[in-house]
């Protein structure tokens, strides 16, 4: 099977997935990018707006990621976004159970698109990618090379949004990001 469809396969999977659903409300919201994507960017869970349409990232925090990566030239079809949570958890912030779980249709987008840099947006997908919680404060702007795979730390853009040192520094850590792309090239 090809890369796309074996991706489509997923996405029915978790649109499917009963335990996924569980605690959680609105549409799946299973990722969204092309299988060719050399870039996947890894968030926590949908909020309002995404769960109301089924697509990451389309609310506030979406579109201040949506414009950084813009900044930095990453065009839309170079990324595939996703989250290791797809539904809109009912308590606000996903469970633990929540994580481990969607952690497994996570793996295998990442292993499907096996794309050049996957770019963790925060402690809920580094916790899911990395199986590892990180000392955000420290770690942001850099890489972990894991399993052959290269990732890259950062803030939940929705985190970086609320203060203005968050913010530069999410700015930073794209600059950042940028140069690692283009040496990923070489
Ligand atoms: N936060 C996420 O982690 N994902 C979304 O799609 C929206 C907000």
């Amino acid at each position: 099977m090809d890369k796309e469809r074996l991706l489509r396969k997923v996405v029915r999977d978790i649109n499917r997935c009963s335990l996924c659903k569980k605690g959680g409300t609105g549409k799946a919201v299973a990722g969204e990018g092309r299988a060719t994507a050399t870039i996947v960017l890894v968030g926590e869970a949908p909020g309002k707006e995404e769960s109301k349409f089924g697509r990451p990232f389309i609310g506030r925090s979406g579109k201040f990621l949506r414009m950084v990566m813009a900044n930095i030239g990453l065009r839309e079809q170079q990324v595939y976004i996703t989250s290791p949570v797809h539904y809109l958890p009912l308590r606000g912030t996903p469970t633990k159970a929540a994580i481990i779980h969607g952690r497994k249709h996570l793996l295998q987008q990442i292993e499907i698109i096996d794309p050049r840099i996957v770019v963790l947006l925060g402690n809920t997908a580094c916790i899911a990618a990395l199986n590892n919680k990180q000392e955000l404060s420290r770690e942001h702007g850099s890489v972990v090379r894991l399993g052959g795979r290269t990732y890259f730390i950062t803030f939940h853009p929705a985190y970086a949004m609320r203060f203005p040192e968050g913010k530069a520094k999410f700015i930073c850590d794209f600059a950042k990001l940028k140069r690692l792309i283009r040496m990923s090239r070489a």
